[in-house]
């Protein structure tokens, strides 16, 4: 999409990277494994994305950590690789060739370069919190890393919730360090980079969103979402399910900690209902409820697991094999139907629906709901096109220049596209994007 414009010479063989999820992290290894360097940023504190949140992968049920931490690592260590992580792209200017970017550096209040990951200051901070990146399952502390694995390994100070920028006192954590790397004075600061092409790869949220998106507020009420602890979404079941998360692999539901016996999935949450502003598939939720279902099976023998859907998209290669391995081996129980209405009564939660292939109604009484939420677009989203000149379709996710012949390129010559950002995509997608994106970038990198 480059054809009959001028190229800036020289050509700035660097790229940016915005997002380092599976789609980001692939990217800068193959174009950084060619040789050139690479600017990757992220806004969380460290890399991986959502896939870092996964506890076992469809179809082939790899645990997601054993396959994402070699990447993390060899990113962390790349010699062509800047990792700004707990960094955000605040204005962008000039064209394909020759990008200047500035990009913000939240304060982690730590000395990154002093400190060695060693955890005693989050050991000692007396302030427990509600772990976003445990979905609400778990809690971390004031100061704290997202997972055990994080990289890098350098904890970030949450300033909202700390005793001292909250109250003045505590300083444990400074106390505590063995090598003076806390730093209450650390401040926002802005780093310039000049690059000749960028990569998108954002990746893309859970319905419905907390900030303010196209796809905030709680329209899944009749679903008791946010309402009932009992009724989750698949990113906390899948924090549930992994052996680092909160509850150390056992399935234990929120409200009491006891083991479900009886757990409802709800595919189609939100996804494909026009009047929410979400009429397209999320394209995943099919094969990661199976995984789901499965999952709690091969921990709960004696426990019944029941998914409503709507129709089974399962296109991918093992996929159909899957689904049917969840239902004719694990036993799992699906019901063809749409849920009307979620509620609690007597410390259950009661789940009706109408059963579509006999026209009866149906009830379960559930001790957990797991509701495949619909993908949306990652909140800023909108913002950051705009700062980059590239379009977003009806539903908010980046557009391709042509979906067709060109489904990695935007409009914007030099700006490139890989993962969930342009909609919903599992890995193994995901990864191929990444490599396609990276090869449209190095492709420039030959030319000019
Ligand atoms: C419950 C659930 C289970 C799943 N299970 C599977 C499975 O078993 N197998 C499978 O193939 N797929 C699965 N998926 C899909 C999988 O999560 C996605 O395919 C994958 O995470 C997409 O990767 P990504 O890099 O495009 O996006 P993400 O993983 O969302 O990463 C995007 C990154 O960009 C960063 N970012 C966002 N905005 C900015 C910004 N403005 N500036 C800087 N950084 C930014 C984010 O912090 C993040 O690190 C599952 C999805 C869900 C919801
Ligand atoms: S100063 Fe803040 S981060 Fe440090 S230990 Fe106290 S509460 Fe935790
Ligand atoms: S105690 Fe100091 S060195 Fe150890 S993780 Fe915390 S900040 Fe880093």
């Amino acid at each position: 999409m480059v054809e009959g414009l001028e190229i800036p010479t020289p050509f700035v063989r660097r790229a940016l990277i915005i997002g380092a999820g599976i789609a980001g992290m692939q990217a800068a290894l193959d174009i950084a494994n060619s040789g050139y360097q690479v600017v990757l940023v992220d806004k969380l504190p460290s890399i991986g994305g959502r896939m870092a949140q996964l506890s076992e992968t469809f179809p082939t049920l790899d645990c997601a950590q054993c396959i994402l931490t070699p990447r993390t690592v060899e990113v962390g260590h790349h010699e062509n690789i800047t990792l700004l992580t707990y960094s955000e792209v605040e204005t962008i200017e000039g064209d394909i060739g020759d990008f200047r970017v500035r990009i913000k550096r939240k304060p982690a209040y730590v000395n990154w370069d002093l400190c060695t990951g060693c955890g005693v200051c989050a050991e000692k901070c007396p302030q427990r919190v509600v772990s976003e990146f445990e979905r609400g399952m778990g809690q971390r502390k004031a100061i704290y890393t997202l997972s055990p694995q994080a990289v890098p390994n350098k904890p970030v100070i949450d300033r909202e919730n700390c005793i001292y920028f909250v109250r003045g006192r505590c300083r444990a954590c400074e106390k505590f360090c063995p090598v003076e790397a806390i730093d209450f004075e650390q401040q926002e600061h802005v780093v310039e980079e000049r690059v000749g092409a960028i990569i998108v790869a954002t990746g893309y949220d859970l319905y419905p969103t907390d900030g303010p998106s196209l796809h905030s507020g709680q329209a899944l009420g009749h679903y008791g979402y946010g309402r009932i602890p009992d009724v989750i979404d698949g990113l906390a079941f899948e924090r549930l399910l992994s052996a680092s998360g909160p509850t150390a692999g056992q399935v234990k539901r929120p409200s009491d900690g006891k083991v479900p016996k009886e757990v409802v999935f709800v595919q189609c949450a939100g996804s494909r209902d026009p009047a929410l502003g979400m009429p397209y598939c999320s394209k995943v939720c099919c094969m990661y409820t199976a995984k789901h279902a499965m999952l709690y099976k091969h921990r709960v023998h004696d426990g019944q697991a029941y998914v409503f859907y709507i129709d089974i998209r399962a296109a991918g290669k093992g996929y159909e094999e899957f689904v049917r391995r969840a239902m004719e081996e694990d036993r799992v129980l699906y019901l063809r139907g749409k849920v009307s209405r979620i509620f609690q009564e007597d410390g259950r939660v009661i789940v009706w629906g109408t059963d579509t292939l006999s026209g009866k109604p149906l009830e379960v009484a559930a001790d957990l709901v797991v509701l495949a939420t619909a993908t949306v677009p990652k909140d800023g989203a909108r913002e950051l096109g705009q700062m980059l000149g590239i379009e977003a379709d009806e539903c908010g996710f980046y557009a391709e220049a042509d979906g067709n012949m060109h489904p990695l390129e935007t409009v914007r010559p030099g700006v490139f596209l890989a993962g969930a950002d342009s909609g919903p995509r599992d890995i193994p997608e995901t990864v191929a994007q990444g490599s396609g994106a990276a090869a449209k970038v190095l492709s420039l990198f030959a030319r000019w």
